[in-house]
């Protein structure tokens, strides 16, 4: 039978009994996992034996609820239980050690832990009190399986202070540069709860997946079926997310599937999604968007789930889908592993429950807590000027309890709450955490991903949000940006021990990404440390740019261009975009900015330019530019790259040169030529295409 199936049989949490198999040794990976009858049977003689000996029965803190005493009399085999404890001091060792395990969580209390570097498993366990083991084995219920010295992600450390009742804050860098300003005054004083005040909230889903894998549908499927009919007289109303109800508990599904969404919150600091389910057709199986959507899963730390849709489909091939998670390093955990995979169809609702239930039990895994108690913090999913309403923000209330008449303040604009309509259409006076409402009131609209906060009163929240305007004009007068670029990455290493270096790596096709990957993973640096967040083929694109200003990532570009308004994008955000055309010439970049080195191992000398003049359909593979070699001399053996004004949008090389119609292997100064290229065709009068030799320079070892 499976863990939870035992643990709603003996009436207490999936995560209690994993506790206690985990104290008699018996091995699983999650709820969903396989127990034989015997261990289940064994399971039940130790929880009857320990009522019997009144014992406290809980090893976690959570489990105070729900007494033992409630559990079916099923009275094992005394003998061979005492028998196993003689052998086994475990049982024993846990009656005696959990008064002394609770009250360490009680008096740890609310407070706060600054985050001044990476926080690595080992220092943060001591931070909380706990084990590094102890912090591991969360950190895999959560499907995270990260090692003693390795990094977290701020927000999944974020949701494990969270558990153990801390707050996680990132420490405040230099103050930014706004003359004759003051500190800005902080939103209502905001306390983290005491244990007793964080209570569960319902778990926020998003899906994610290839387009046409059916997130949409499955969205349409369950609000439909899943939503109370009758409250609303069947008016829905679209406030971003949408909460359904299923066997008294309460899920929030957000509304806008898809990885790109997902991480544009992000970016702007907007963590809501606790679960991100991978859309997969089981069909179709993993593609290009499926990978992304992982990676982009994978960077923001979420939990990830599976839901293999179309199963309807003759043409379904459940098993397949499988597999290819097994290669992407998803386990499924009917295999062993520990990643649920729902089979589904949006089109018949056939396993959705299952899925509900699913996403229930993982909830219950993640113990995700909030204080209702306090006042409401939150984020704006998507705003509007709506007629008749003025500014409406819908919103998604992360901590605490928003109230009708509270102040509060959005991004840079303020507002007194007039009124919150809830996703049913109805008016409501409150929206507790992971609920999503409509907001009415702010003077202003402000933008998606915006974070919002009560305030004492209207005059508190009026002069935030004007400090902050102010602030944003005057960084945007001194344009300055964030960047995360490798210069800045080397003068950080001083400051910091030890740095993180993100990259968004794309190529022009699968091979060469591999290579990238393995020479990148053979460089070692005593100070920084590599992690490629997302790998792809194909040229860079917005959702790169998107991903990497969200993790503080640098993209590097191998024989692929930028499309078009990544490069203003990139810009505004602040990412740092690196077009390379040989691999050791990025691995050379990368080390050297790694190991402290600046020496260049190689020169690019530029031997001659072009500009293209006119530009030509003619071709299959691609636009060839007509152009005219104004400065020196091209080769079709040597690098190019295209430059527009003083940006240079790729790095590659020339895929034909020719004279006429006859190829050249070299084209001299005030001579006409066809060039096309390799991976680029997106030229326009007017560009330079710059040909250049590399020359090597002694290596520095
Ligand atoms: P999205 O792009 O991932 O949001 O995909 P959609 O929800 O728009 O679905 C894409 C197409 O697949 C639509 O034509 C749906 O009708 C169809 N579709 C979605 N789910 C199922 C399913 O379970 N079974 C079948 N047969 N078709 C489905």
């Amino acid at each position: 039978m499976r863990v939870y199936e035992l643990a709603k049989e003996l009436k207490m949490s999936s995560k209690e009994l994993l506790a206690y198999l985990k104290d008699l040794s018996i091995e699983v990976k999650s709820h969903a996992s396989s127990i034989t009858d015997d261990q289940a049977e064994q399971v039940r003689g130790f929880l009857s034996e320990e009522s019997g000996d009144d014992v406290a029965p809980a090893p976690t803190e959570s489990s105070g609820e729900r007494g033992v005493e409630s559990m079916p009399d099923t009275s094992g085999d005394d003998a061979g239980m005492v028998e196993s404890k003689a052998e086994d001091p475990s049982p024993v060792q846990i009656a005696e050690q959990e008064p002394e395990e609770e009250v360490e969580v009680e008096q740890s209390g609310p407070s706060t832990i600054v985050v001044k570097g990476p926080i690595v498993v080992k220092s943060f366990a001591e931070e909380l009190g706990l084990k590094p083991n102890q912090l591991i084995a969360e950190l895999m219920s959560m499907n995270i399986f990260a090692s003693i010295n390795e990094k977290l992600d701020f927000n999944v450390a974020g949701r494990i202070a969270e558990k153990h009742g801390m707050t996680l804050e990132k420490e405040k860098k230099a103050p930014e540069p706004a003359p004759q300003q003051q500190e800005v005054e902080m939103p209502a004083k905001r306390d983290a709860g005491k244990p007793e005040d964080l209570l569960p909230r319902p778990p926020v889903v998003t899906f994610l997946g290839h387009v046409d894998h059916g997130k949409t549908s499955l969205l349409d499927h369950i609000r439909h079926s899943h939503v109370v009919d009758g409250e609303s007289g069947g008016i829905t109303q679209h406030v971003g997310a949408y909460t359904v109800e299923y066997n008294d508990h309460v899920i929030t599904f957000i509304d806008t599937p898809g990885h790109a969404a997902f991480t544009n919150m992000r970016a702007r600091g907007a963590n809501l999604t606790d679960i991100a389910i991978i859309v997969i057709a089981a069909d179709d199986g993993i593609m290009t968007q499926t990978r992304e959507a992982l990676q982009h899963a994978r960077a923001a730390g979420v939990t990830i789930m599976v839901a293999i849709n179309k199963t309807d489909l003759p043409s379904a091939r459940v098993d397949r889908v499988k597999q290819q998670l097994q290669q992407e390093g998803l386990s499924p955990e009917d295999w062993g592993g520990d990643i649920i995979c729902c089979p589904v169809s949006a089109q018949t609702g056939e396993g959705i429950d299952n899925m509900l239930e699913m996403i229930i039990l993982q909830a219950e895994i993640m113990e995700l807590k909030a204080n209702p108690k306090s006042p409401a913090r939150g984020f704006v999913i998507e705003a509007r000027l709506e007629q008749g309403m003025g500014p409406t923000a819908n919103i998604l209330v992360k901590e605490g309890t928003l109230k009708v008449g509270d102040a509060i303040v959005c991004g840079q604009y303020w507002g007194r709450v007039k009124a919150l309509i809830n996703d049913r259409g109805i008016k409501v006076r409150t929206a507790g955490p992971s609920i999503p409402v409509k907001c009415l009131g702010l003077n202003n609209v402000p933008d998606a991903g915006a974070e919002f906060e009560v305030c004492d009163n209207d005059r508190t929240a009026r002069r935030i949000a004007d400090e902050r305007s102010e602030r944003r004009r005057v960084s945007q007068l001194g344009d300055t940006q964030r960047t995360t670029s490798l210069d800045d990455l080397l003068r950080d290493t001083e400051a910091t021990e030890k740095v993180e270096l993100k990259l968004v790596a794309k190529a022009d096709v699968q091979g060469t990404l591999e290579a990238i990957q393995h020479s990148l993973s053979e460089i070692s640096s005593e100070k920084v440390t590599l992690t490629v967040i997302l790998s792809g083929v194909g040229n860079i694109t917005e959702n790169d740019v998107i991903l990497a200003s969200a993790s503080d990532a640098i993209i590097v570009g191998f024989h692929v261009a930028k499309e078009p308004g990544v490069s203003g994008l990139a810009k505004r955000e602040g990412v740092e975009i690196r077009l390379y055309s040989i691999i050791y010439e990025l691995v050379d970049d990368i080390r050297n900015a790694m190991t402290g080195l600046l020496q260049p191992i190689s020169r690019k000398v530029v031997i001659g330019q072009a500009e293209v003049r006119q530009i030509f359909d003619i071709s299959k593979k691609g636009r060839v530019a007509g152009c005219m070699t104004i400065k020196g001399r091209i080769t079709s053996k040597a690098r190019t790259r295209v430059k527009r004004g003083d940006e240079v949008l790729y790095e590659g090389s020339a895929s034909s040169l020719k004279r006429f119609q006859n190829d050249a292997s070299e084209v001299r100064e005030g001579q006409e030529c066809g060039i096309r290229l390799e991976n680029f065709s997106n030229f326009e009068v007017g560009d330079i295409i710059e040909f250049y030799e590399l020359e090597h320079v002694a290596q520095q070892l």
